[in-house]
């Protein structure tokens, strides 16, 4: 029986100097929040959403029948399209009719049960170029409803500057990180299959995803390409945790895909039932959600950050809290925006931003190309239970590995993907026609398809970049951000190329192609910010160093995607998780020795 997560007193000692006050509960923060609370420090954890229990409102394996929408959100809710992004005026939700509007995830299936979750744009407005930003203010932050696809970064993205020139090498390699995935590994789950490729890492992986036929069949095929597709590397504890009790382990129900995320018995990664409430445990954490962090406050005499000033989300009452280290973990872009607008005498462009890159060197995943299709041999063949898992497959970048590649673009991209029967076959949207022929065909081919999609590295240019909009403020009166962002040409070269090689896939297996696509998706679709205050050891380019740690500051930190140089082709979050245990390992020993 899973043990529910107590609700939180927000009445908190705020008298108390705490040995460190995290901003932020999601990957980066919990993370956090396990790592300091396991060396035995006092730790305040400050969450601007309010704590929501999944496991009761995700309602995971309610059937669409069962929901009067069929899980869809009332009528007066709106979820942006992706049109609206490219020609709506910014602020996104200014003048919109609905009641509330929500970022385009909740545009899905299901997402009835998650709308509580993600941020009202007409709440918290977005000005400058077009950005699709998804966002989740509550306990846990995106990874209530994230899609779990847990991989590493090696040497061809830390040193991926010695490959091609371009940008600038981190300042630590895969050895350095090497020891921390596998702590991120055990300590959560991660199911998968070792494949020994260098450009992708193997974990400790626990049971990985069966793959269906025609995944298996397609594996074989991009053998003989010298490709790999690999079962989905799913940040889900397939095998169970001893360790935590908060979590079961994946029953493979086939829920994954029904909901913007979310699993409600939490075999799927999330931070407070795996990171906060264990660290609950220990008897060192205080939590106080609600709590909107607006300032880093500083002495003057010091230059030492002395605690956060914050509002309550609710009632909108002042507080301000001390402590001896700050750990800033709101989120690549929320931190920007709260370093930004931390300015002093000391500081007058930002905490910790004398190099004035803090906002600059933004990057993220470019997505859209695309390709669906079905193999002809599972025709009209019986149904199989193929959904029973938390993901598909992936296609691991295959570009641009050799220095003397002659791609026309720089650095790599992967596929996701997957195949089979489910509850909502893919298809249904695939099939041509109508009524009973279009049924007819729909059901002959719900095992038969197959599709994939590509995620590539943007590059981190100086000229991609946020700040804070001098006019525009949110629902608590606080500056939003200006977004100054946009794809490049080695972006639209990239998107050719991932629209050329996944039909060359496809083609090489013998499937038919019902659809493809090489149009990228608005700026912002992959949710995957990072860059903003990137790490180095040079403070006139970088922000923070190896350990995250402001060259400024010495007792402010950053923690989350805002330090990664790249973006490489992998999603990011296992390396926050891993980045984080790093740099509090080594901020608590600081703190034991009196360095700070
Ligand atoms: C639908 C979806 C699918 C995804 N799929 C994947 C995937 O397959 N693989 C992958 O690696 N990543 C995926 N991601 C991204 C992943 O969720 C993020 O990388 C990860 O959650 C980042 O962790 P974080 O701690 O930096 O930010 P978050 O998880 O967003 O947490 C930040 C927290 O800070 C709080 N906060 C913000 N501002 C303030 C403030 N001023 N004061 C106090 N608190 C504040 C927020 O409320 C939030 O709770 C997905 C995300 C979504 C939404
Ligand atoms: S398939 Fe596994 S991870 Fe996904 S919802 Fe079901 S139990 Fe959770």
């Amino acid at each position: 029986m899973l043990v529910q997560f107590p609700p939180s007193n927000p009445e908190v000692d705020l008298n108390t100097t705490y040995d460190a006050v995290i901003v932020g509960s999601g990957a980066a923060g919990g993370m956090a929040v396990h790592v300091l609370t396991s060396h035995g420090l006092k730790v305040l954890l400050l969450e601007a959403g309010k704590y929501q229990d999944t496991s009761k409102i995700l309602h995971s394996m309610e059937w669409p029948y069962d929901h009067p929408r069929r899980g869809q959100m009332p009528p007066d809710y709106h979820a942006l399209t992706a049109a609206e992004y490219n020609f709506r005026d910014r602020p996104y939700a200014q003048n919109s009719p609905y009641k509330k509007v929500t970022s385009y995830v909740q545009g899905w299936g299901g997402t009835d049960y998650s709308k509580t979750l993600v941020v009202d744009e007409k709440q918290n407005p977005t000005t400058g170029t077009q950005y699709a930003w998804v966002r989740a203010r509550v306990v846990g932050g995106k990874t209530t409803i994230w899609g779990r696809l847990a991989l590493r970064l090696s040497d061809y993205d830390f040193k991926a500057k010695d490959r091609d020139g371009f940008g600038e090498n981190w300042p630590i390699s895969y050895a350095d990180i090497e020891p921390y995935y596998d702590k991120v590994d055990l300590y959560l789950g991660v199911s998968g299959y070792p494949e020994k490729l260098p450009w992708l890492p193997d974990g400790k992986f626990q049971r990985p995803v069966r793959l269906t036929y025609s995944e298996l069949h397609l594996r074989k095929t991009l053998q003989g390409m010298n490709r790999t597709l690999t079962p989905y590397r799913a940040g889900v504890t397939t095998d169970g945790l001893k360790h935590n009790k908060y979590r079961s382990r994946c029953y493979g129900r086939g829920a994954c895909n029904r909901h913007v995320g979310g699993c409600d018995i939490h075999a799927a990664f999330d931070s407070p039932t795996g990171l906060i409430r264990p660290a609950y445990d220990t008897g060192n954490l205080t939590m106080r959600p609600n709590s909107t962090v607006h300032e880093i406050t500083v002495d003057k005499d010091t230059g030492k950050a002395t605690g956060v000033a914050f509002i309550d989300s609710e009632t909108r009452k002042s507080y301000h809290v001390k402590a001896k280290t700050i750990i800033l973990a709101a989120s690549t872009l929320e931190s920007a925006r709260l370093i930004l607008l931390s300015k002093s005498t000391t500081y007058p462009n930002g905490i910790g931003n004398s190099s004035g890159h803090v906002g600059h060197n933004f990057c993220e995943h470019v997505m859209g190309p695309s390709v669906a299709g079905f193999m002809p041999d599972l025709v009209g063949k019986p149904r199989t239970i193929d959904d029973g898992r938390p993901g598909g497959f992936y296609i691991p970048r295959f570009q641009n590995l050799d220095a003397n590649s002659k791609s026309g673009f720089l650095r790599g991209y992967g596929f996701e993907g997957g195949s089979g029967c489910g509850m909502t076959p893919g298809s249904v949207y695939d099939t041509p026609g109508f009524g009973e022929e279009y049924k007819k065909n729909a059901r002959r081919m719900a095992g038969a398809t197959i599709d994939i999609g590509a995620f590539g590295e943007v590059l981190a240019r100086y000229e991609n970049q946020v700040e804070l909009d001098p006019n525009v403020k949110d629902a608590w009166g606080i500056p939003v951000l200006r977004f100054n962002y946009k794809f490049g040409e080695n972006e639209h070269k990239m998107c050719e190329d991932m629209a050329r090689t996944g039909r060359e896939m496809f083609e090489a297996a013998k499937f038919e192609i019902l659809s493809s696509s090489s149009k990228m998706l608005t700026e912002g679709w992959s949710i995957h910010e990072m860059g903003t205050s990137r790490m180095g050891d040079d403070p006139k380019t970088s922000v923070v160093n190896q350990f995250q740690q402001f060259h400024d500051v010495k007792n402010l930190l950053v923690v989350d995607g805002s330090t990664h140089v790249n973006a490489s082709a992998q999603n990011p979050t296992w390396t926050i998780m891993a980045l984080c245990w790093r740099s509090c390992d080594h901020l608590a020993d600081q703190l034991k020795k009196g360095e700070i």
